[in-house]
């Protein structure tokens, strides 16, 4: 059955003039609190939502971290991470990447990985990340719990932009950090209260229901990048593929920018546009946003639940 949606900001005390469980929206909701609940036990720990993923991320690190400590930050992880931490520089904080299929660095005070990482799908060596002594923050936007439950390859904090696979409607903006320790979530709300950076409840209904049918569409969207990529490799105008099998999420190369672009707007079923992990697929080249960072001629494909031959056929039409 859906969950009720309670709009209300605030919720009246009790006979005796004691406040029940909810009593001002920006500490706890219920259908905040359901959706967290929801997404907690998928991940195996204790979830708290956030008005959008950047959000999650700049709440998690400022939680955290105090003026001076330094990131280690996975290469070629989603290019936004970066620029949320850049606009935290001024408050002291420091990034060094470093490449997350080795261990990290010493002398930092938080390592965040990428699985797989967006738009390189790389993976990361949780083990090696596990065994350093800084907390470890494991963004599994993309690989979602369908594939990867990151806390019980001892990371300490899951983040999700959540208006990705999670919701998987692409009407959602969301994001979620959710934590293996009880105690570490306590704190993290404490801070959410404070700050106001709280998910709002609807968005947090939407996720509840999108949740109903993740491990479908991931399932369904994982098997559909597979086929997508394995004829991919074997086309003449692609050079590289990236896809580790985990989600629906893939990256390949072709020639140039110009190429590139060509084939971006001649797509007619796979949309030309930014973001992932919804029920449409969605392909664009990634050069516009991150430059020289990526190669001019990469494309990222996010696959939906088309018709995988449909999908082929429209990619092999816009290649051609
Ligand atoms: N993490 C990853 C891997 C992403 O791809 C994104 C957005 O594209 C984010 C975090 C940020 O999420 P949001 O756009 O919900 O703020």
């Amino acid at each position: 059955m859906p969950e009720p949606l309670d709009r209300s900001t605030l919720w009246p005390y009790d006979e005796r003039g004691e406040s029940g469980e909810f009593y001002y929206q920006r500490y706890s909701s219920p259908t905040v609190a359901a959706a967290e609940e929801a997404l907690g036990e998928l991940d195996g720990g204790s979830a708290l939502l956030f008005p959008s993923g950047a959000g999650a991320t700049t709440a998690l690190a400022l939680s955290r971290l105090a003026h001076g400590d330094t990131i280690a930050l996975a290469e070629g992880a989603y290019y936004g991470t970066g620029l949320t931490f850049a606009a935290l520089a001024s408050w002291g904080l420091r990034v060094v990447e470093f490449d997350q299929t080795g261990p990290p660095p010493d002398g930092v005070q938080l390592v965040w990985l990428e699985a797989p990482s967006n738009p390189f799908l790389t993976m990361p060596d949780l083990e090696a990340a596990a065994a350093h002594p800084a907390p470890v923050v494991v963004d599994a936007t993309v690989a979602t719990p369908v594939h990867l439950r990151p806390l019980e390859h001892g990371a300490d904090f899951v983040l999700h932009s959540a208006t990705k696979y999670l919701a998987g409607h692409d009407d959602v903006l969301l994001g979620a950090v959710v934590c293996r320790d009880p105690a570490a979530a306590e704190e993290l709300l404490a801070f959410r209260s404070r700050t106001g950076i709280v998910a709002a409840p609807d968005p947090a209904w939407l996720l509840l229901r999108g949740l109903k049918t993740l491990d479908l569409r991931v399932r369904r969207q994982t098997e559909t990048a597979g086929v997508l990529a394995e004829r991919l490799r074997a086309h003449t105008a692609v050079d590289t593929v990236r896809y580790p099998g985990l989600g629906g999420l893939l990256s390949f190369d072709v020639a140039d920018a110009e190429t590139a672009r060509k084939v971006e707007t001649s797509t007619r079923v796979i949309v030309n546009a930014t973001s992932l992990g919804g029920v449409t697929s969605l392909i664009e080249s990634r050069g516009r946003w991150e430059g020289d960072r990526v190669p001019a001629g990469l494309l990222r494909l996010s696959a939906g639940l088309e018709n995988p031959e449909i999908l082929w056929a429209d990619l092999e039409q816009a290649l051609g």
